[in-house]
């Protein structure tokens, strides 16, 4: 696996899987739902903090691709030349604020781009990792199995959401893509132990996170 370098910032999916949609009761749509967590969101697994007296933080296990290379206006064919490392990543989300939020019609950022919001697995360099076969990953929590999804089940591909993200947000090396959660979102707890896991043909990854209130 590779070393982390100095995060850049991570470009968020929202509303890429139909299931949590349906189990969040929104809208499909027509074109990527984009938002930024700032580098001070990140943090590395196995570390996980969550806010404290904020309501319900949420796990959402996703897909996150690393840039190795600059993207601006990327055409869908080329756009995945530019990823240089795979992994999954747990986008924390203070639920029940980004619903007061949505209601009010103001930006999600304090519910999504807080401090240590994004949990990033080490990477999996993209050489090792087929383009034209599905991706499918999990999320367990003290054992039991909380979500899973495929690349396959996204409404918008990898290819297509950098591309698309690129026509608006230049890309930089050390920069992070998430690519949206499947259903199954759902509060994590203090001392929650989690395993996260990535597969593909016979191929297995997995990493392991702690949840602690962050002080
Ligand atoms: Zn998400």
């Amino acid at each position: 696996m590779m070393e982390h370098g100095v995060p850049g910032k991570v470009v968020c999916v929202g509303r890429n899987y139909a299931d949590h949609i349906a189990e969040l009761h929104n809208q499909r749509p027509q074109r990527p739902l984009l938002f930024i967590k700032p580098s001070t969101a990140v943090t590395q697994l196995p570390t996980v903090l969550i806010p404290a007296g904020q309501g319900e933080c949420q796990h959402e296990v996703e897909i996150a691709l690393l840039l190795g290379h600059t993207l601006r206006r990327a055409d869908v064919a080329s756009a995945m030349a530019a990823v240089s490392g795979y992994g999954l990543a747990l986008d924390l989300t203070l639920r029940e604020l980004q619903t007061q939020l949505k209601q009010q019609g103001q930006p999600w950022e304090r519910a999504k781009a807080f401090d240590h919001s994004c949990a990033l697995s080490s990477w999996i360099p993209a050489t090792e990792i087929a383009r034209d076969v599905p991706l499918t990953f999990e999320l367990t929590i003290n054992g039991q199995i909380r979500q899973q999804g495929s690349s396959v089940d996204m409404l918008f591909s990898m290819a297509e959401l950098l591309s698309e993200i690129s026509q608006h947000f230049t890309l930089q090396p050390g920069d992070v893509v998430l690519t949206g959660t499947p259903a199954g979102v759902g509060p994590l707890q203090a001392g929650d132990q989690l395993t996260l896991s990535m597969s593909q043909l016979q191929q297995q990854w997995q990493w392991q996170g702690q949840v602690a209130i962050d002080e």
